[in-house]
């Protein structure tokens, strides 16, 4: 049986269909699913008994369970675990700007990028698209709050989980779902190619941000294995192809590892790399996990790469840093709660 928090509108129109009734049925369930956040079919007063008791027989309504709440100065950070006992993240970081929330899209991660927590674990399994849906209903309701951003960086390569993913922002997206601007939800890959191929062909105005993390793939080959599938060579002119297809400015992600990508010999390869894109890049305070060997760059470093940078033209931001104080680096939380 399906859960009711995987279905697109469309995909509920079609089941409504095929059950011999009106496509309408979808929007009025969609509405008492995510305007008014019920949560039993009962509630439902505007469908026949008759109907809702043809949901019951064929949904599910479950929802993974908050296990752990770690509260922040700008952050909340939360332990999901699902039907199967696996555990996911997801942090929520209050911005002046709203409240943005980091989701989880697979039980680790096979990327194997080895600065990362959720990597060194390996994937164990896709989210399916209800698990996505219900870290967003059960933190609102948590904190009473809206939240107005959804990043796609939590545990998991998001384009590694393509269709979900895909149906999870369509719900997201619709109006007559949780109504979230495509504007406001940023999809993060490490890059893998055929998928970003795919995803620009959709003409999303979802934004997207490529983990880059290396100017050169000598660098990068050795933190991130996608890049000996999908080098630089190739990574760039798709990006490029991209930006001129969706007219859309993309985000370059870069963490900044003590002595592995932050000396100033990068910094200028960087500005080579990408010069005249319509990108920025966002380099990011590394967050240090109890496992790894990598180290944090020392903060002379990253304002020294910053300027070198903006010398060249570069728009750069640092990314300001939530929650380390709540183990909110992607995937630390899971580990410290199941390896404890
Ligand atoms: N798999 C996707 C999205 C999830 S990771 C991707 O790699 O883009 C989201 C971001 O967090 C990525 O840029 C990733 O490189 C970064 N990240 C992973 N571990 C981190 C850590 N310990 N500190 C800071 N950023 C980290
Ligand atoms: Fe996976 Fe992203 Fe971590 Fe790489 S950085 S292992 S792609 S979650």
């Amino acid at each position: 049986m399906k859960n009711i928090y995987g279905y697109t509108l469309e995909k509920l129109e079609a089941y409504f269909e095929s059950i011999g009734e009106k496509k309408f049925k979808a929007v009025q369930v969609f509405e008492w699913l995510y305007k008014k956040r019920v949560k039993s079919f009962d509630e439902m007063a505007n469908i026949k008994k008759e109907t809702i008791e043809k949901m019951k027989n064929d949904f599910l309504m479950e929802s993974p369970v908050i296990t752990t709440k770690k509260v922040g100065k700008d952050v909340c950070k939360y332990l999901f675990t699902l039907e199967d006992n696996e555990h996911v993240e997801a942090v929520l970081m209050f911005h002046d700007y709203g409240n943005s929330l980091c989701v989880s899209t697979q039980v680790g991660c096979n990327m194997g990028c080895k600065f990362c927590e959720s990597g060194r674990r390996r994937k164990v399994r896709d989210l399916k698209v209800e698990e996505m849906v219900l870290q967003l209903l059960r933190i609102e309701e948590d904190l009473n709050k809206r939240i107005t951003h959804v990043v796609l960086m939590g545990i998991g390569e998001p384009f590694d989980n393509y269709e979900n993913v895909i149906d999870f922002i369509d719900i997201l997206n619709t109006g007559k779902g949780i109504d979230l601007g495509a504007r406001h939800i940023t999809i993060s890959t490490s890059g893998i190619l055929p998928k970003i191929r795919m995803f620009m062909e959709t003409k999303k105005q979802v934004n997207l941000a490529i983990s880059l993390h290396a100017p050169t793939n000598d660098i990068r080959n050795k933190i991130m294995p996608i890049n000996q599938a999908y080098p630089l060579e190739e990574l760039i002119p798709t990006l490029k192809e991209y930006i001129k297809k969706t007219n859309r400015r993309l985000t370059f992600e870069y963490i900044l590892l003590d002595g592995i990508n932050d000396t100033e010999e990068c910094a200028m390869k960087l500005a080579c790399l990408i010069k005249g894109m319509n990108a920025y890049v966002n380099l990011i305070p590394y967050n240090e996990t109890s496992h790894i060997e990598f180290k944090k760059s020392k903060s002379e470093n990253i304002q020294k790469f910053y300027d070198l940078l903006k010398e060249k033209n570069i728009q750069v931001t640092i990314r300001r840093e939530f929650g380390s104080e709540v183990d909110a680096a992607c995937g630390q939380l899971r580990s410290k709660y199941e390896e404890a």
